[in-house]
């Protein structure tokens, strides 16, 4: 129960109003220490609802005892990887704070700039991404010493995307404040960096480890022997699997604009995001995802990054991405908060390597899956495959007619309750796999 929480009434309402009921493992483990005022470093899986579990503390110290009037600065601030996530962020803090007088608003790149400027003086609370705050700072616009809770959202991908240097010079410009800083992933030495630089004797909060993540999702590979054939599963995936949403992922914004075309052409109703998108495409193709009007997104991984869209239940890697942590973001998009998902990776040749790795990374065994009237000739490394057999370990079926229906009874079909709670303490342990250079957007 949110009770439980030494959280401000008017908070407590709010969370009964969204029907939030049971507090999820990351707001059971960070909400208590968040609320004494330390600073936190938490691992937590996407959708497992960790909006709420910096929103609430950051909106309970800001509301104080509440007899303190609107104050018309800057005392808390948000940082996020990408526009849309953070949009996202900004509905989710409005909803909790719908029964205050706190004020919050939204600083991107993509949006005006002078009215971005005069919004900030009437705001408590400022969401937005390191690109364009530092343009900010450096016009002298952004006064920030004032800020008491500083939020960093997907630390991890915000330092692939290079943010690293913003975002610290961003921290440093704050008044003495407390630091909660959230990741999927543990990250690579960049993030540990960061963590030493930005946090003050932080709580490590790691709520599930990689091989633990998006239990409620199936995962599959299939083996294709060139693009092309790659094209030919994606038609006929979003032709037979049932699906509410879905979403295919390519390595380069190249690839995603040819296989929007194609798909278009072939009359599936799509919509492809990439960085050379301008914000009111992104703003369009994420609207129309969410109304239903289209059911399939092309897009890369940094243009798609923090997507929280209901009933996004397919994802299609078209390319392996890169490495475990980016396959983990990828399919952390399916099965949010606790729904059900097929994540679905197609693997020529030159992608077997990288998802074996990934597989290693994270201590599971795809599930192979062939298509029987696309059946090609590449089926993985043959010495691997004599092995294979020979340590007896066969191909697992797949219900053809009904692929879903084969796990459909496995997988979880609500929040993880907080009654067991998987919280370890310290958050050590690095991927075993090389973080490569993020694909050019
Ligand atoms: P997040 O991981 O913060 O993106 O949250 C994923 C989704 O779970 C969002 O749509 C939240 O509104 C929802 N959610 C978060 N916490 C809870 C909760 N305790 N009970 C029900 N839904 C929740």
């Amino acid at each position: 129960m949110f009770a439980q929480f030494a959280l401000h009434e008017r908070l407590l309402k709010a969370v009964a109003e969204l029907n939030f009921v049971e507090p999820t493992p990351v707001q059971a483990a960070a909400i208590p220490p968040a609320l004494e005022g330390k600073d936190l470093r938490v691992i937590a899986q996407t959708g497992s609802g960790k909006t709420a579990a910096f929103v609430l503390p950051l909106l309970n110290r800001l509301l104080g005892d509440g007899n303190s009037k609107q104050r018309l600065s800057i005392r808390a601030l948000i940082l996020l990887p990408t526009r849309e996530l953070a949009q996202q962020t900004l509905k989710e803090v409005e909803r909790f704070a719908q029964f205050t007088f706190l004020k919050a608003g939204l600083v991107t790149g993509g949006e005006d700039f002078k009215v971005q400027a005069a919004m900030m003086r009437k705001i408590d609370i400022l969401i937005g991404t390191p690109g364009r705050l530092i343009e900010h700072a450096n016009a002298g616009n952004l006064p920030l010493d004032e800020v008491e809770v500083l939020v960093f959202d997907e630390a991890d991908r915000m330092l692939d995307m290079g943010f690293a240097e913003d975002a610290q010079r961003l921290a440093e410009a704050c008044g003495p404040h407390q630091t909660l800083l959230f990741s999927a992933t543990t990250g690579g030495n960049g993030l540990r960096e960061m963590v030493a630089k930005v946090l003050k004797d932080p709580q490590h909060l790691m709520l599930n480890s990689v091989s633990q993540l998006n239990e409620g999702t199936r995962q599959q590979i299939i083996t294709a022997d060139h693009n092309y054939h790659k094209e030919q599963l994606v038609d006929w995936l979003l032709a037979n699997e049932t699906y509410d949403k879905a979403i295919v992922f390519t390595n380069t914004r190249v690839q995603a604009d040819r296989l929007y075309g194609k798909l278009v052409a072939a009359g599936v109703k799509a919509f492809v995001l990439h960085g050379e998108k301008d914000q009111k495409d992104r703003k369009l193709a994420i609207d129309r995802l969410r109304q239903g009007a289209v059911k399939v997104l092309v897009a890369t991984d940094v243009a798609a990054r923090g997507l929280d869209v209901e009933g996004l239940d397919l994802v299609i890697n078209f390319d392996m991405p890169r490495s475990g942590d980016e396959y983990v973001h990828r399919i952390g998009r399916t099965g949010r908060a606790g729904g059900e998902g097929l994540a679905v990776s197609l693997i020529c040749h030159t992608d077997w390597n990288l998802m074996s790795s990934i597989e290693r990374y994270l201590k599971q065994r795809f599930e192979r899956r062939t298509i029987k009237e696309l059946k090609g000739i590449y089926q993985g490394p043959k010495n691997l495959k004599a092995s294979g057999k020979a340590a007896g370990s066969k191909k697992k079926k797949t219900d053809k007619k009904d692929p879903k229906k084969a796990t459909a009874s496995k997988r979880k079909t609500g929040p993880r309750p907080a009654g067991k709670p998987s919280v370890l303490v310290s958050a050590d342990g690095s991927a075993p796999l090389k973080r490569k250079k993020p694909a050019a957007e």
